[in-house]
């Protein structure tokens, strides 16, 4: 459109054309080439435009009279620039919001300018799933993938998920041309109010169904197993909450699936407990190992590992093994495992034991003697927790 056409011929009226005349014509024209009525015509929008910017000079007297006498330039529309000139664009949103209500009262038509912000109709969003997945603390501590099967609703293949045959056999819905809102306008002391609603007769669709597709019976989606695969991120933990978007259910005829939720249950794990990202193992040495010195095997999240016992070690210490606990789930490292020392004290003894014990009970070795390097219970309790 290198040349701007006539605003009369636009509206293809001739220049004595009265105020009605051009209305009415006007109101012909936007309704034929209202863009969602004619999602497949590409030239429908620029001509809705240009219906709408010549519609704009000619219904304004002043405007018409100057355009009458001097063309384009009279009224700031210079040549070229096609449709959609006023020196800077006319967009959808601002021929509803100037033009719109001259519909409003006339209901067969009102509904055309149902449209709302611009974006046509609202898109809609399937529901969520929630699943429930078991850990065992080595997958908590290092993270795991799992491959799961969730039965989720799923978009129909053979139609695309509008659940019409062949995903073609759609028409307009009558009761809104097709626009998927309807719009009432209610005269109120404050002026008209415009209502706007989805459309009873096609639920905000726009279209109607002719003929359902075979596959999903018209409802654009199937319910099936579908395997799914989580990446669960080291250090989770019991009760947390993780999403996947896009991996709920698909809404019936289309529209953006929800969210995959996964809720984390820990399984307790027999021999070692987890304390954030730490773990702490309780371990039980004879107090002839914890006085000798000896070399035992204890479990770890990544299955066992020997660790040396020195000779007159105390109950109550705590021996950290550096990285073995669990994974920071921020990535800041991991935590460490805990080896807490209990010395075992024999409950039943023979008379040989008992005697071999009786000719050491006086030995001075034997005699308790905390030093320095003994500390008590709260000296011990701090260190843990610091
Ligand atoms: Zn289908
Ligand atoms: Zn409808």
């Amino acid at each position: 459109m290198a040349k701007k056409r006539d605003y009369y011929e636009v509206l293809g009226v001739d220049r004595g054309a009265s105020a009605d005349e051009i209305k009415k014509s006007y109101r012909k024209l936007a309704i034929k080439f209202h863009p969602d009525k004619n999602p497949d015509d590409p030239t429908a929008e620029d001509k809705f435009k240009e219906a709408a910017e010549a519609y704009s000079i000619l219904s304004d007297d002043n405007k018409r009279a100057r355009y009458d006498q001097f063309g384009h330039a009279g009224v700031g529309g210079a040549s070229g620039g096609g449709a959609g000139g006023f020196g800077g664009g006319f967009t959808m949103d601002d021929i509803f919001s100037q033009f719109g209500d001259i519909f409003g009262d006339s209901s067969p038509f009102g509904d055309i300018f149902g449209r709302q912000g611009g974006n046509g109709r609202r898109v809609r969003r399937g529901s969520d799933l929630r699943i429930k997945l078991k850990l065992n603390l080595e997958e908590v501590a290092n993270g795991v993938e799992k491959k799961i099967k969730v039965k989720r609703h799923v978009t129909c293949n053979t139609c695309g998920g509008n659940g019409a045959k062949n995903g073609t056999s759609l028409t307009n819905c009558n009761g809104c041309n097709g626009t998927g809102q309807v719009r009432k306008v209610v005269s109120t002391m404050l002026g008209q109010m415009v209502s706007t609603s989805t459309c009873p007769t096609c639920n905000g669709d726009g279209k109607i169904i002719s003929e359902r597709c075979d596959s999903c019976a018209g409802e654009g989606r199937l319910l099936q197993d579908d395997l799914i695969t989580l990446n669960i991120p080291g250090g989770v933990a019991e009760g947390m909450q993780l999403s996947m978007s896009g991996k709920g259910n698909v809404p019936a005829r289309g529209g953006v699936a929800g969210d995959l939720l996964i809720v984390i249950e820990e399984e307790e794990d027999a021999l070692l407990k987890r304390d954030g990202n730490n773990v702490v193992y309780d371990m039980h040495l004879s107090f002839i190992d914890a006085a000798l010195g000896t070399s035992v095997e204890i479990p770890t999240i990544d299955g066992k590992a020997r660790i040396n016992i020195e000779s007159g070690t105390q109950a109550g210490k705590i021996l950290r093994l550096k990285g073995k606990g669990v994974k920071d789930l921020n990535g800041y490292g991991k935590g460490d495992q805990l080896v807490h020392i209990n010395v075992w004290t024999p409950q039943q003894l023979t008379s040989d034991e008992r005697s071999t014990l009786e000719s050491l009970r006086h030995s001075p070795n034997f005699q308790p003697k905390p030093g320095k390097n003994e500390k008590g219970f709260f000296d011990k309790m701090k260190d843990f927790f610091h």
